[in-house]
């Protein structure tokens, strides 16, 4: 079972970016975890979210954010809508299930095959 990070809506912002001071690299990404086991693959309500300079490449964390970033921040968050909750299952899930059906109906065609007559 692994956690992983889908990258759901990337916005380009318009605010001056605390490292390098261009208007024009500050992105911020919404990610949102999801979880993949041999059977299924679900996405979680977990949101991960991760500014970044494309100009100098620099992840800009909250700890550098100015009050316009985190303005611009609050109402992006607000606008965000997560991608709904779903569980997905793999091909291997539907085999196992068609085993595991197969083996239930084998086992009750041998009950009644065994069945005494008096019945
Ligand atoms: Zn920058």
């Amino acid at each position: 079972m692994s956690d992983k990070l889908i990258t759901v809506k990337e916005v380009s912002l318009n605010n001056n970016c605390p490292e390098c001071f261009s208007k024009e690299g500050l992105e911020l990404t919404f990610k949102q975890q999801f979880i993949e086991t041999k059977f299924s693959k679900s996405i979680t309500q977990d949101i991960t979210t991760q500014m970044h300079c494309n100009i100098c490449d620099t992840i800009i964390y909250p700890v550098n954010w100015t009050e316009d970033i985190e303005r611009v921040y609050n109402y992006q968050m607000k606008a965000f809508t997560p991608k709904k909750v779903s569980k997905k299952f793999k091909p291997l899930f539907w085999i196992v299930i068609g085993v595991i059906t197969a083996l239930a109906i084998t086992a009750v065609i041998l009950v009644f095959i065994n069945l005494p007559e008096s019945l």
